[in-house]
């Protein structure tokens, strides 16, 4: 039995990890890099492993930076199942049809730019919407709770993280020789009291944990400090006439925001404002949102049976069409833009930006992790000017990072689920910058007296 930690071991996008067990070969998560140019030119690198070589993928949840790779194994000649929750297979529909329009379209671009150059050669893209369509198929949802065996001697169970709606935390017993080791993959961890869905599962019994650490140097801001900054981030907007742009994930950030827009309507005002969902994507998203209303929490069940159906915003524009989106740019005040991507680094929000990042009444709120690299980290920093599509930008917009908001645990409920396992295991860390690593690896073995440690690109471990 061992585990080869491959991708999320230098940050925290690109999660995947490949597990031996028992003759078979297993992957877990196959996620996109995202960040720099540079990083991302290594999507298109081939994989440590030969695809044909997988018996089965198990997939924590759908972002991107956990599946966006999937169309591309199939695309290698991957034929086996993918097993995943089954919110995340309907999420990874949208999704993985998106990567592969984009992936396209950039194609195209590349083209055109070589053929004015003269040149001969073609750019294929990373995949398209067949191998997309393809990888779809191959998915297999599982409920939440129930353990399934995959291949012989291998079962998993997928527990509700509380991330995104689907994500999963990943029970897996491996049998080798008569002797079964229990693995946890930890996938995305979401925070505590999080609006709509679940808190994080705590499971109590492993061998091994592959646990994520991206805030593991850090504490989030109070929910309820971070609903009354939102409040009143709102109404100096108001005062300031200007616009509020909010970056963010088409899954997840988006319902969330959504969700508390719709909860705090009278408190913050909002029938003074036009709010405009400006993302095909994150539109269809929040349907698959509403169609799983047995993975809602308390509140938002309570809420879904007063009113019988999620809290809406009577002044919600769904902005489909390009044209759509265009016509959001001539409001010079009184709009809140939720557009994605939510780093900034490529999308519909980067369009928004142009015409209000340079406006000093205009606001951005920040609501999610930025990786390194991308435009909405730029935005964090608080560097003076930003480029746009080659041009440069003075940034006079108040830029604010609303950390309560974050769809992972922080430092303490990172800490507080590790804590849940009893004995201790031993515990791999991914999944984080290095200084959220290395602290949070500390913290596991200097409070929790757990063994841990933190893997190495390509570095094989032997469970044992
Ligand atoms: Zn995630
Ligand atoms: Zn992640």
């Amino acid at each position: 039995m061992e585990l080869e930690f491959y991708g999320a071991t230098q940050g925290v996008t690109g999660s995947c990890h490949i597990l031996r067990a028992n003759g078979h070969t297993i992957l877990l998560d196959c996620g996109m890099i995202q960040g720099t140019k540079q990083a991302e030119a290594y999507n298109k690198s081939p994989f440590p492993f030969k695809t044909k070589e997988i018996d089965a993928v198990v997939l924590s949840h759908a972002h991107i930076d956990h599946s966006g790779r999937l169309p591309l194994m199939v695309k290698l000649g991957y034929k086996g199942p993918i097993y995943t929750q089954n919110a995340t297979k309907d999420l990874c529909d949208i999704l993985f049809q998106d990567a592969a329009g984009l992936a396209q379209r950039d194609a195209e671009y590349q083209n055109k730019k070589l053929r004015k150059r003269g040149k001969k050669e073609t750019i294929e893209p990373l995949y398209d919407k067949r191998d997309a369509k393809i990888a779809f198929e191959r998915m297999q949802g599982f409920r939440y709770r129930q353990k399934h065996e995959i291949l012989p001697g291998i079962s998993v169970c997928f527990q509700d993280a509380g991330h995104i709606l689907g994500s999963a935390m990943v029970e897996l017993w491996l049998t080798e020789d008569g002797i079964t080791k229990k693995l946890v993959f930890s996938g995305d961890i979401g925070q505590y009291d999080t609006p709509i869905l679940n808190d994080p599962t705590e499971i109590h019994e492993a061998d091994y944990v592959i646990m994520e650490s991206t805030y593991g140097n850090r504490l989030h801001r109070d929910r309820d400090l971070t609903a009354q900054e939102i409040g009143e981030i709102i109404s100096s907007a108001r005062h300031d006439k200007g616009n509020i742009l909010i970056p963010a994930f088409s899954i997840g950030r988006t319902q969330e925001v959504l969700y508390m827009l719709g909860t705090h309507y009278n408190e913050w005002e909002l029938d003074r404002w036009e709010v405009f969902l400006d993302s095909p994507m994150a539109i269809e998203a929040s349907k698959v949102y509403w169609d799983y209303p047995h993975l809602y929490d308390e509140e938002a069940t309570r809420l879904r049976r007063q009113i019988h159906e999620m809290p809406k915003l009577q002044n919600l524009h769904l902005s489909q069409s390009v044209e759509d989106s265009q016509a959001i740019n001539r409001l010079k005040s009184g709009a809140i833009i939720i557009a994605g991507s939510g780093m900034c680094n490529g999308g519909r929000i980067v369009h928004h930006l142009k015409y209000n990042v340079s406006r000093r009444e205009c606001h951005v709120i920040i609501v999610g992790y930025q990786a390194y690299g991308t435009l909405g980290r730029r935005l964090v920093n608080g560097e003076e000017t930003i480029r746009i599509h080659g041009d440069e930008y003075f940034v006079r917009a108040q830029i604010h990072t609303v950390g309560g908001l974050s769809a992972h645990a922080d430092q303490k409920d990172l800490l507080r689920w590790a804590g849940g396992f009893k004995p201790r295991p031993q515990f791999f860390v991914v999944h984080g910058e290095d200084e959220s690593k290395l602290a949070f690896n500390h913290l596991l073995i200097d409070q929790l007296g757990a063994k841990s440690m933190i893997p190495e690109a390509q570095q094989i471990v032997k469970l044992n």
